[in-house]
């Protein structure tokens, strides 16, 4: 795929909305979708507080089998409903070939987790899929092996890919992952793919959400993948990461000092 639009991938969604230009894009939204409620209150607050795209996970790769594992197909339409009334795109994660076909009609963008990076049966059938994809970095990969991955979607055809760094496991236990800034002018420099940063995994702890996030956009990053949940104390994963609706708003108007977000 490199060199194939050497003057960098601008990936356009239905809205007009556009990844990988002049603009920074804020994708916001809690961790999993938990109920209508829940995800209409989040998707109103990412929209007051200037975001473009809602996320949510519907099927969730969680680390124990014993944890919340998402909504699943019900959780989709929520996220559908409640971004088409707010007006922003939805991003959610694939975890499985079977579950493509049955995300296609409600999701703007397909997002690929930090644990699949290098499921690559998953990742060669998003190369064959006419809808964008958001691919994370996997949790102890190199960058080599994440432009290797990306290659699986690039190669099938499937040109409307974006890449994310979301932390990487290092000795350092202070922080959930070490958020690794380096990667994203690597990343960029490397490939003509918009690079997006998620400091919410990168950091793990909220408190340190926004500072990882300015700095993203400092190092170049196109957009931002970040958690808010409506009541982070009562969110059914990730709330400790998950900003409050409030930092959401104050950090985009931050953001925009550094760039145009929209
Ligand atoms: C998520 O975005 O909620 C998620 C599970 O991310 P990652 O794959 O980076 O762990
Ligand atoms: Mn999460």
């Amino acid at each position: 795929g490199r060199g194939f639009r050497p003057e960098g991938t601008v990936i356009t969604f239905p809205n007009g909305v556009q990844v990988g230009g002049e603009n920074v894009t804020i994708m916001a939204g809690p961790c999993s979708v938990e109920s209508r409620e829940q995800i209409r209150l989040s998707a109103q607050q990412v929209k007051a507080a200037g975001g473009q795209f809602l996320r949510g996970g519907a099927y969730k790769p969680r680390s124990s089998p014993y944890s919340f594992q998402g909504m699943g197909v019900d959780g989709l339409k929520l996220l559908r409903e409640v971004g088409d009334e707010t007006g922003l795109l939805v991003i959610t994660e694939v975890m499985e070939i079977s579950q493509i076909e049955v995300m296609l009609p409600y999701i703007d963008c397909f997002q690929v987790g930090a644990r699949n990076m290098q499921n690559f049966n998953l990742l060669r059938e998003l190369g064959h899929v006419r809808k964008p994809v958001l691919l994370k970095r996997g949790i102890a990969a190199t960058i080599e092996e994440v432009l290797l991955s990306a290659e699986y979607i690039l190669s099938g055809g499937n040109y409307d890919l974006m890449l994310c760094e979301r932390g990487i496991r290092t000795f350092e236990t202070a922080t959930r992952n070490t958020m690794d800034i380096s990667a994203i002018p690597v990343l960029k420099k490397l490939t003509h793919l918009p690079v997006l940063g998620d400091p919410s995994h990168g950091v793990g702890k909220r408190e340190f959400v926004p500072a990882m996030a300015l700095a993203s956009v400092a190092a170049g990053a196109d957009g931002l993948l970040m958690e808010m949940h409506p009541n982070p104390d009562k969110a059914m994963s990730d709330g400790a990461q998950s900003l409050y609706p409030e930092q959401l708003e104050k950090l985009v108007e931050q953001l925009r000092q550094l760039a145009p977000v929209v």
